[in-house]
């Protein structure tokens, strides 16, 4: 066995969840080696929008997401490199129910000192002057909020995991596990064995696949995600630090985008996708959307509500890419239950790029320690264990579904 093919952790998959992860232990003075199909980034993550909003229905997930913020600061000092825009965030209801919702949210936010409040549509027309206001019953304001550019925070990553000794590997998909005396001891991957006594699947969108091949369970289903970028607009201010909005009654989150404006939509009936039906060298960043598919069309009419000058006119791009959603809307994350050395690290239902910072600390904790300070039962990886109804894959698939159509559903304390 060549030392340099083994290692003490294999990471399968190169995009925000396996290079936080891989710099976490590498940081722990681990040997990582990052096994990743094609390029780093050319899954999930080099598709992102980088919103980075805290505020969670649940406090758990919301005080995981502070802390992975405290991470990206303290990368930004060791490295020097601005990686976070604080841009705040509006939640905005034109509804009674949302309405409500938005004050629960902030009673929530405050019982664990999360810095929000209710302001009122003057103040959010100062903060984010381009949104229609006038029909806003309640609107909460969160100034730690803001965003990441993806590629930067996944650079960071890297560098760090590389200063630390935690190898790359470009071109060297997973083809299957090699397991003896009932644990998995390494992978083949692109033609050669690496071995490790431990092993994460961090490949996202394919992480049911490498499931599949390790006979482990990853309840997931790859759903289509859209968004627009419009360009400066005449007469349109839109400044590089406007607040973000989340309106959850028109499907709709937004951020600033160098003069213009970037808006996704969570749309309520997605694309489903097959990874296996991808070539092999399927490169998700070469997506293109279709500018006059009912997806396309569904987006621009949910901005349009918000934003009134956004329409089929407006000189925008679309990107295209594909989420990992879960049946109830958070990650899977910790050791397989089937196979003794196999960890799952995947599931982000549309949020993992700003998740990677926390859950690389999660991860590590458990690779090294077998626990965590953090509480993390939402996202344990064997939790659907007993569920029987999820041993029938299209449930799974219509779970998975319904959560990505229900993603702006009205939260219910
Ligand atoms: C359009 C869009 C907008 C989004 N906006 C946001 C946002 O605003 N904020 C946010 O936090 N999240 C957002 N997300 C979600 C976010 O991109 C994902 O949750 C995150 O990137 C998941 O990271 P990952 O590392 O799990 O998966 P990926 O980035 O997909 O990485 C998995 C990697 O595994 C590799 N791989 C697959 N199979 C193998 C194999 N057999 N062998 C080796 N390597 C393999 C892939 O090539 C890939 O590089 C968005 C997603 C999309 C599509």
């Amino acid at each position: 066995m060549s030392s340099e093919n083994s290692a003490d952790v294999l990471i399968i998959g190169g995009g925000a969840a396996g290079c936080s992860v891989a710099m976490q232990l590498a940081l722990r003075k681990l040997r990582v080696i990052v096994l990743e199909r094609a390029s780093l980034g050319s899954g999930s993550t080099g598709r992102a929008a980088g919103l980075v909003g805290q505020l969670r229905s649940n406090s758990r997930e919301t005080l995981l997401l502070k802390k992975g913020l405290e991470v990206v600061q303290n990368l930004e000092a060791q490295s020097d490199t601005k990686l976070f825009e604080k841009t705040g965030s509006l939640h905005v209801a034109s509804t009674e129910s949302r309405a409500e919702e938005i004050r629960a949210f902030v009673k929530m936010g405050k019982s664990i000192d999360f810095e929000i409040d209710l302001v009122d549509s003057a103040e959010a027309s100062r903060l984010l002057p381009c949104m229609k206001t006038d029909d806003l019953i309640e609107i909460a304001y969160c100034p730690s909020d803001g965003h990441f550019q993806p590629a930067e925070l996944l650079a960071a990553y890297v560098k760090t995991a590389r200063k630390e000794g935690a190898v790359f590997k470009i071109n060297t998909p997973f083809e299957k596990p090699i397991i003896q005396g009932g644990r998995i001891q390494g992978v083949h991957a692109g033609g050669q064995n690496y071995y490790a006594p431990v092993v994460v699947n961090a490949a996202g969108p394919w992480s049911s696949l490498v499931g599949r091949k390790t006979e482990t369970s990853v309840p997931t289903a790859t759903l289509g995600h859209f968004y627009l970028i419009a360009r400066p607009i005449d007469g349109i201010p839109i400044g590089s630090h406007d607040a973000a909005i989340r309106d959850r009654g028109n499907r709709i989150y937004t951020r600033p985008e160098v003069g213009g404006i970037l808006i996704g939509t969570y749309e309520a009936e997605p694309i489903e996708y097959d990874m296996e039906k991808f070539p092999p060298d399927f490169d998700m960043p070469n997506m293109k959307p279709e500018r006059d598919s009912l997806n396309v069309a569904m987006l621009i009419d949910n901005a349009s509500k918000r934003f009134p000058f956004i329409n089929e006119r407006t000189p925008m791009t679309v990107t295209h890419g594909i989420m990992t959603f879960t049946p109830d809307g958070f990650p899977l994350c910790g050791p397989a239950d089937e196979l003794e050395g196999l960890f799952h690290c995947t599931g982000f239902c549309g949020r993992g790029v700003f998740q990677s910072t926390c859950i690389g600390l999660v991860m590590a904790d458990l690779i090294t320690k077998g626990s965590t300070e953090y509480d993390i039962d939402h996202i344990i990886s064997n939790r659907f264990k007993n569920d029987q109804s999820l041993i029938n894959p299209e449930t799974v698939q219509v779970k998975c579904r319904e959560r990505y159509s229900g993603h702006y559903g009205v939260w219910k304390k």
